[in-house]
């Protein structure tokens, strides 16, 4: 019954009602999605035909998704830099943005963090030393095409390359928004699924591409009834922008199909404070509201997120929507992404300006993928920092030193 329910809820008419005029209810079991006031007025203005049941349809967002210059010029002002950047597109990594997030862009404001994500720019275009197509050496730990298993125990699924968004710093951009379905058929998927099933270590299994969540239901239903049933896959993860970019996907009989393979855990990424809209929060209330464990991954991203404010606001944000902040991940060194890259310097004071003065939930660990494939290697900021005879000297979040009396009689 409940089931039924819920999977009538996506033809069901949208209701105006806030969320804090029904209390009573939790959100997972609302018919309907919140529209944040800015969408609202944007909606009205430039698809003044589309209701909001149609605008809170994910099939229509991404029918409706924004993937060319004369598109984009209808809601905002291009710089000279954006335009051509979109006129002298040269084969790469595809533009593509849901009119969802698109209503959260400036129209006048061609530094605003999250339409840098999304618009392209000349920088591009600029190939800096170090940088390359793919740093990761993703490509050498496939064993299958679309698997890649670097790491004893667990092995990361690349089960579509269509992303709704695409962001201009993608590590995978040599592989996603090419229309080439490349790991988006079913022999592809058959393969590694045998390999998964064939490979008694692999304990755990996070589905990417591309977005996962792009996928229709009764696809994802499929492949993770496949690697459920496998006896040594222990838990399976799900890697997806979508309760950012697309949170309309988010629909209750999504949910209730994906709560049927616990363990699964899902990381969303998320860039920046200004992508924590009500529409974001109902998604991650509905997905936590059916067991799943929510984590963030945040890229540090030069004039985007490379602040202590910014990343306060954003990680506090993200506990307040029960999702834990993951990992900060230095920006990978693909083709074209200096003028997305920090220092790694920024990265341990950010770190430093969270660790000690804000909830430790709120703090996430600072890695970078280490280009040539040697995995995620965390970074600290020192603390500690020498000894005196018995005792460690350690340094606290305010840069004080304290002693440890570190021997213990009696353990070797
Ligand atoms: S959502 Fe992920 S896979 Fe898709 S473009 Fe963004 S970073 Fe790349």
């Amino acid at each position: 019954m409940q089931e039924a329910l819920l999977l009538a809820d996506e033809t069901e008419p949208p209701s105006p009602l806030s969320l804090r005029q029904v209390p009573d209810q939790t959100i997972y079991n609302l018919p309907f999605f919140v529209e944040n006031p800015q969408s609202t007025a944007f909606r009205k203005q430039f698809f003044p035909k589309t209701s909001l049941t149609q605008w809170n349809d994910w099939r229509w967002q991404l029918r409706n998704r924004i993937t060319d210059i004369s598109q984009l010029e209808r809601f905002i002002r291009l710089s000279a830099d954006e335009q051509e950047a979109l006129r002298g597109e040269r084969g790469g990594l595809p533009m593509s943005i849901t009119p969802y997030y698109a209503s959260l862009l400036r129209a006048d404001d061609p530094t605003q963090p999250v339409r840098r994500t999304v618009v392209p720019t000349c920088g591009e275009y600029l190939c800096s030393p170090g940088e390359q197509q793919d740093p990761l050496s993703e490509d050498s730990h496939s064993p299958v095409p679309g698997l890649i298993h670097r790491y004893p125990d667990r092995v990361l699924f690349l089960v579509t390359d269509f992303c709704s968004n695409y962001c201009r710093y993608c590590t995978r951009s040599r592989l996603v928004g090419r229309d080439r379905h490349q790991h988006f058929n079913m022999n592809q998927w058959k393969k590694a699924i045998a390999y998964i099933a064939g490979n008694p270590v692999v304990r755990d299994v996070l589905l990417s591409g591309g977005d996962p969540l792009t996928l229709p239901d009764d696809k994802l239903e499929w492949l993770l009834g496949e690697l459920h049933r496998i006896p040594h896959v222990e838990m399976l993860r799900i890697g997806t922008k979508v309760p950012v970019v697309l949170p309309q996907r988010v629909t209750p009989a999504l949910v209730a199909m994906l709560r049927r393979f616990h363990p699964l855990w899902i990381s969303i990424h998320v860039t920046h404070p200004d992508e924590l809209t009500p529409e974001t929060t109902q998604a991650c209330e509905r997905l936590a509201d059916a067991g799943i464990p929510l984590g963030s991954q945040t890229v540090l991203l030069a004039g985007i997120n490379d602040s202590v404010a910014t990343m306060t606001s954003l990680y506090q944000g993200l506990v307040r929507r029960r999702v834990k902040p993951y990992y900060l991940y230095q920006c990978d060194p693909i083709l074209g992404s200096a003028h997305f890259r920090t220092p790694v310097s920024k990265g341990l004071e950010i770190y430093q300006g969270l660790r000690g003065h804000t909830t430790g939930y709120a703090v996430p660990t600072y890695v970078i993928d280490a280009p040539g494939g040697g995995g995620k290697i965390p970074l600290l900021p020192e603390t500690v920092v020498g000894r005196d005879q018995d005792n460690l000297l350690l340094k606290n979040y305010e840069g004080r030193i304290f002693r440890y009396p570190d021997v213990i009689k009696g353990y070797n």
